[in-house]
């Protein structure tokens, strides 16, 4: 089931799409009748207290940007003001010369978790999506904590739709695509912990409350975005977000 989030009328709720047309899935609304798209307004998917990220959940990327392979999830945030939807620009700061997109599989959560096995996690997600962990690897490398590098406006791409069915995922492909050129390529077979390894993490440390999103890592074959570009991630049975990419724009004076 595909699922997105719209505004209609005064009313915000997740709906499924069928043949142009929208269904509520949010029964206390009242709205039993089908809505056509174009009348309502595409929403962020997800309005999260929080964006958890991991540092580095496959081998070949750790390698990549010569990082130890962790013991433990190495976690860090995005600020939900990172937050873009599908076909919004990626804006790259005048402060960073140096870019990178990372493809990763992300988790949306749908019900409160606090302190719960990795068995019990599948039952505490709504859904899965694409994200690009955009990152200012100039940044990343000067800063060594991730605040800055990770978290401009715009560095959250994440979409196009929560997929609820995605088969297995322990054996999902993780692509990117720049200009429609492959660019990476990775398998969430070599993800070094599970998605419920790292939901089951998480949530015995914070408590994981619906909406918040958990990106998962990203495989490698990383690499820098230009001005001009359009990105996209694609995540075998989960879906293809695409962006544009463009320069920061100075306000004259
Ligand atoms: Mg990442």
């Amino acid at each position: 089931m595909r699922i997105i989030r719209v505004g209609y009328q005064d009313k915000t709720f997740y709906a499924t799409i069928e043949n142009g047309m929208l269904h509520c899935l949010d029964r206390k609304l009242g709205l039993a009748a089908p809505v056509p798209l174009e009348q309502a307004r595409l929403l962020p998917l997800v309005s999260p207290t929080k964006i958890i990220c991991l540092a580095v959940n496959y081998l070949a990327h750790g390698h990549e940007i010569k990082h130890e392979i962790p013991e433990v999830p190495r976690l860090f945030f995005k600020p939900p003001s990172a937050l873009i939807m599908h076909q919004e620009p990626i804006v790259l700061p005048a402060a960073s010369l140096h870019v990178d997109y990372e493809a990763e599989l992300a988790v949306v959560m749908g019900r409160f978790c606090r302190d719960v096995e990795p068995e019990e996690a599948p039952n505490y997600v709504f859904g899965y999506t694409c994200a690009n962990d955009v990152t200012a690897r100039d940044l990343q490398k000067k800063d060594v904590l991730f605040g800055r590098a990770k978290g401009f406006d715009t560095f959250a791409p994440v979409g196009p739709w929560i997929e609820t069915e995605v088969g297995d995922l322990g054996n999902l492909s993780v692509k990117t695509f720049v200009n429609n050129e492959l660019r990476q390529q990775g398998n969430t077979k070599d993800m070094i912990f599970s998605t419920f390894e790292i939901i089951s993490f998480v949530s015995k440390i914070m408590t994981l409350v619906p909406g918040d999103v958990i990106l998962t890592g990203t495989p490698e074959g990383v690499g820098p975005l230009s001005p001009g570009d359009e990105v996209t991630v694609e995540i075998e049975n989960v879906g293809r977000l695409t962006n544009p990419v463009r320069h920061q724009e100075h306000l004259a004076g």
